[in-house]
Parts: C-alpha cells; sequence; structure tokens
C-alpha cells in the first residue's frame, strides 16, 4: 500500500530516531512520529512521503508507552530544545547509550561483543533539570504589540513567550520579568530582526554554580552612549543606566555583574564583541571540583580549579556533568606526575588545567585566540605553571612542535575533544605519529567518534573503555568519552614474564578470550561473550584488566551473565588450570 499525504495511521513506536522522533512501521513503510515516544501506539497523520518511507505527525496517543512521562514544559513540543521530555529519564539513558553502542558497531565497525566488553554505564545526572548554567533568551515583540522573551519555535525565529525554561536556573525567570517589566514601563522597544530596528536582542544570563554568582548581559542594538544616555522618559530606544532598573536587578540574590554588549550586526551571532559593565564586576568565578569516579556517587576528593567567566567566556553550561566528565578524562589520562600531555581543542583550558597537577607538564592547542587567552589566565589564577597553551590547529601545532626537536619528550597522553565534526584526518596522523602510550577521545558525537576510532584502531591502538555521560538531559545529545592504549605486539610475551616474575596467577596468560569462548563453545554449544568472561573471572577473583572491573554501576543494566554460561565459563578456566 502506498501513503499520501494527510493519511491517518494507527502505528506502534518501536524505536527512537536519531533526533529524538518515533520509529513505526506499517506494511513495511518506515514513519517517522516526531513526538511519538518508544512503546506508544499513536494515531499519526502523514505530512511528507518519501519512497520506503514517511514523516508522520502525532496526533493522538491511543496506548501510551510505560516509558511516556508527564512533560514538565508547556512548550516541549513547540519549542525545539527538548526532544526527549516526554521520555522517562531512565530510558533517555539507555537510547544515549545505545546510540553509542550503535555508531561503534555501525559505523565504526566494532564488534557488538568488543564494545560491550569495553562500555562502561552512562553517567547520568542527578537530576536533569535546571542544568544548564548559562541560557540566551531572545526579546521580541509579539501579540499586541507586548515585548516578550521565551524561546525559538523549533527552526524558526518566532519567540514562544516562556520566561522558565525548565532547563535554565530558578532566578532566570525573576531576571527576565524584572527586565520586561521595566522594559514595558519605559517604552524601551524590542529588536526586530526583519528591519534591524529597535534596541534590546536579548538577555544572557549565567549563573556560577558553585560561587551562587550571577550574571546579567543585555545585548543591544545602539550605540552605547547614544541607548544609555538618552534620558527622556517616553524615547523607543530609551535604555536606563538609571537606577530603577538596576537597582531591581540587583536586589536579586547572587546578582555580581550587569553588562551589556553592543551588537548592531544584522546576524545570528548573539553577542557583539563591545561590552560595557554598568554594575558590578566583569566576571563571574565558578569552581569545577574534582571528583572520584569510582565510588558510588562520585565524592568529591577537595580539589578543585576556579574559572572567570566573561560574558564572551566559552565555558561547559551543565557544570554538575562537565565535573565528572574531567574527573573521568582525568582517570583515563592514568597520571602519575611524570607524564608530557597534549590537550587537543582545549577551549579555555579547562581539561589542560584539570589534567596539569598530575602530569609533569601539560601543552593545550585551541584555534580560537581569546580561549588561550583565558586559558592562560586560569592558569595564572589557579596557580598553575606547568601548562603552556597555543592558538593554533590541532592538526598542525603539535606535529610542527616535534618536527626538528627530537630531544623533546614525546607525549605520554594525548586528550582530544574536537566539535562535533571531530578530528581532522591529519589530527589523527600526527596522533598516530608521536604514538603516545593513552588516548582519551572526548567526544559530543557519536557518529564521528566513531570514525576516528576506527582509524586510531586501524593505527595499533586498542579501546580500553568506552562512557556516555550525560550533559544534556532531554535533548538527544549524548558526550562520550574513550580511553585508548598504544598496542604492544610483544605485549605477551611482556606479559607472561612480569607475571611470572612477581607470581601472580598467571591467569591472565593462560588462556585468551578467544580460547575460552571457543572451549564453551565446543563443550557446551554456548555462545559467551567478553563481558560474561571478564564477569566470571572477576567473581572467581582472578585479577582482571581494570577496564572490566569497573564495567558497569550497581543500577546499570548490565547483561548479566546466566548461571548455565557460568557454569560453562567456571568449567573453561579449571579446564585452562586459572582457578
Ligand atoms: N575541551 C574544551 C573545549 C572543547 S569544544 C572544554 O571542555 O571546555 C572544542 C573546541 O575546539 C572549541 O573551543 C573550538 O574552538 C576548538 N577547535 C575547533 N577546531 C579546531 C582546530 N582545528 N584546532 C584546534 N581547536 C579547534
Amino acid at each position: 500500500m502506498r501513503f499520501q499525504k494527510n493519511d491517518m495511521i494507527a502505528v506502534e513506536i518501536e524505536d527512537i530516531g536519531n533526533d529524538g522522533e518515533g520509529i513505526g512501521k506499517a506494511d513495511g513503510f518506515t514513519l517517522f512520529v516526531k513526538d511519538a515516544v518508544v512503546g506508544d501506539t499513536v494515531e499519526a497523520r502523514i505530512v511528507k512521503v518519501r519512497k520506503n518511507y514517511a514523516y508522520a505527525r502525532l496526533e493522538k496517543v491511543i496506548e501510551p508507552s510505560p516509558f511516556r512521562v508527564e512533560a514538565k514544559c508547556a512548550f516541549h513540543r513547540q519549542c525545539g530544545g527538548c526532544q526527549l521530555q516526554a521520555l522517562s529519564y531512565e530510558k533517555q539513558l539507555d537510547f544515549k547509550e545505545k546510540k553509542i553502542r550503535d555508531s561503534l558497531i555501525r559505523i565504526g565497525g566494532f564488534e557488538p561483543e568488543y564494545v560491550d566488553a569495553h562500555m562502561e554505564s552512562i553517567v547520568g545526572m542527578e537530576e536533569p533539570f535546571r542544568y544548564r548554567n548559562k541560557a540566551q533568551y531572545p526579546v521580541g515583540t509579539g501579540k499586541n504589540d507586548m515585548i516578550v522573551t521565551g524561546f525559538y519555535a523549533g527552526r524558526t525565529h518566532s519567540i514562544i513567550a516562556n520566561t522558565d525554561c525548565w532547563l535554565g536556573v530558578e532566578e532566570n525567570k525573576e531576571i527576565l520579568e524584572c527586565i520586561l517589566e521595566y522594559m514595558r514601563e519605559n517604552h524601551v522597544s524590542a529588536y526586530d530582526e526583519a528591519s534591524g530596528t529597535g534596541l534590546v536582542r536579548h538577555v544572557l544570563i549565567r549563573k556560577g554554580f558553585a560561587s551562587g554568582e550571577i550574571m546579567v548581559c543585555l545585548v543591544i542594538n545602539k550605540e552605547m552612549t547614544h541607548a544609555l544616555c538618552a534620558g527622556e522618559r517616553g524615547r523607543k530606544d530609551y535604555l536606563p543606566k538609571q537606577k530603577g532598573f538596576i537597582d531591581k536587578l540587583i536586589r536579586i540574590k547572587g546578582m555580581t555583574s550587569v553588562s551589556v554588549s553592543i551588537n548592531t550586526e544584522k546576524t545570528n551571532v548573539i553577542l557583539g564583541k563591545e561590552i560595557h559593565t554598568l554594575w558590578g564586576r566583569d566576571t563571574i568565578s565558578d569552581t569545577i571540583h574534582v571528583r572520584d569516579m569510582t565510588q558510588p556517587g562520585y565524592p568529591f576528593t577537595g580539589k578543585g580549579l576556579t574559572f572567570w567567566i566573561s560574558p564572551l567566556s566559552f565555558y561547559q553550561v551543565n557544570p554538575g556533568q562537565t565535573e565528572k566528565l574531567y574527573s573521568l578524562a582525568l582517570e583515563y589520562a592514568g597520571l602519575t606526575g611524570k607524564e608530557t600531555v597534549w590537550d587537543l581543542y582545549c577551549g579555555i583550558g579547562t581539561i589542560s588545567l584539570f589534567l596539569a597537577g598530575s602530569a609533569r607538564k601539560v601543552y593545550g592547542v585551541e584555534i580560537v585566540p581569546q580561549a588561550i587567552a583565558d586559558a592562560r589566565e586560569n592558569a595564572g589564577r589557579n596557580g598553575i605553571e606547568n601548562a603552556e597553551f597555543f592558538v593554533g590547529k590541532a592538526e598542525e601545532v603539535m606535529g610542527d612542535f616535534y618536527e626538528g626537536n627530537e630531544t623533546e619528550k614525546k607525549p605520554d597522553v594525548i586528550v582530544v575533544d574536537p566539535p562535533r565534526k571531530g578530528c581532522d584526518g591529519a589530527c589523527l596522523e600526527a596522533m598516530l605519529k608521536v604514538r603516545p602510550e593513552r588516548i582519551v577521545y572526548v567526544s559530543c558525537d557519536p557518529a564521528t567518534l566513531a570514525r576516528d576510532l576506527r582509524v586510531l584502531c586501524d593505527g595499533g591502538y586498542g579501546v580500553e573503555r568506552i562512557r556516555g555521560v550525560d550533559m544534556f538531559g532531554m535533548t538527544v545529545h549524548v558526550e562520550s568519552i574513550v580511553l585508548l592504549s598504544k598496542l604492544h605486539t610483544k605485549q605477551n610475551i611482556e606479559v607472561e614474564l612480569e607475571m611470572s616474575e612477581l607470581d601472580l596467577t598467571a591467569a591472565e596468560s593462560k588462556a585468551t578470550y578467544e580460547e575460552i569462548k571457543q572451549y564453551v563453545l565446543d563443550k557446551y554449544d554456548l555462545k559467551v561473550s567478553n563481558l560474561n568472561i571478564a564477569q566470571i573471572k572477576t567473581k572467581c577473583g582472578i585479577i582482571e584488566r581494570e577496564n572490566y572491573n569497573k564495567l558497569k554501576k550497581e543500577n546499570a543494566k548490565q547483561p548479566n551473565c546466566t548461571g548455565e554460561k557460568e557454569d560453562a565459563i567456571k568449567d573453561a578456566l579449571k579446564h585452562f588450570q586459572m582457578i
């Protein structure tokens, strides 16, 4: 049967697409249904037909999915921001983990068993709302010439009035309403994108979660003097340096900095380069703590770094999860104090500075000069002297550094944290050329991560650990962190020697995973995975590689080994005299 536009179809949603849409099948035809939740049975209206698939709009939920939850935000369907609000948080985490796993298998060409054996459970948020430390609200004119602020409706530039986005901090609402009230009472105009007229374009709000400090920056369209000093009431472009405005804002708890940014360009870029502080400090501060990621609840270790953030600074938007991500980067880097570390795509040097305390020397590379200026400033303020930063391309700077500089100590660890498009091919090549012992890859796109890991693995590296970190709850985005280590071709011999020398159990060298699998298959006709074997080895107290030990959090849905498989593996371990 061929579907046509506007047909209504009942369909069961079986999967979640990359953009969070529900996926169902009707007569072999794939339907993508926005806002449908996996597990729902829905009535959907076809909006666009292609050869083998169609897009449809959710009209009615006939039978809700067990994973469907009440969305907190009334605008979640119109607003493009939260694609997953109607899906339970637990299921969101499963979806993200699966997204990483599928990419590694499909795009990276890794065996499912290989991925499962190295994948650790995703690090979720304790509270998946109110996690963003930064909000940029557009200001515009709505119905009845009312000044409004809110969010752009998905893929458009029309503003849905809403001062309380659930991802942002509670203070946003009070601040925005204070500004809107002032604008309405004093006839301050909102910017109009089409004509380029009107004064206030955006409100930027940032909060230091650790410090409690808040910054408000109003992005305005006019020259400073004209806009701020035109004092007569009633003028359309009148904006206060006046006490009334500031007085109200600074009564809000935590207010530390009030500024304006001048942006007169017709552009989507929000902030203009010129910033003037109207009240308080130029920056707010925030502290990122080091956490112990091996302990339940990831407790603080007592260490931390403080950053100073201006309206223009790049800074991670979810500080709670950033702490966990960076702490994992530190753990994966496995530093002892002697290492030379390169942090490529370093931004304002947050990861570099995080690692510097445990390394001999850290080099950071970043393409944006202002970010490197911030990195140096933050190093100084935190008293870090063994970090050096370069402005330039990741794919060029490190290679150039070692070129003709043979005596310089080669990197022991390289950390990369590229933008969505992943590492440049030349960057991967440069890494393979200097061959560090370990590579820590932080990624915000599982697809490009998988592509790059394939190159690194073909170049003589093995994946040790893979873990998702949920930095953006309610959205489809997921961050991942991967540890790779250099493969030593003579590894087996080395291991055997070391083992017998130390008189350890010698167990690890007795039989490989493949041999155990083959034995179990031949004798019991059972297929077992590396993960199964690792689990049983751990259970039997055989020393395991760290990556298997720390596979999963207790509550995670780690596939448990069945009793039958367990017995078969134990028999194999006995056969190979490992227990
Ligand atoms: N690690 C940092 C920033 C990561 S975002 C943090 O956690 O805060 C990725 C960074 O890569 C951005 O700052 C971007 O400006 C930078 N970048 C993009 N292309 C680059 C390139 N070719 N070489 C170096 N840096 C690049």
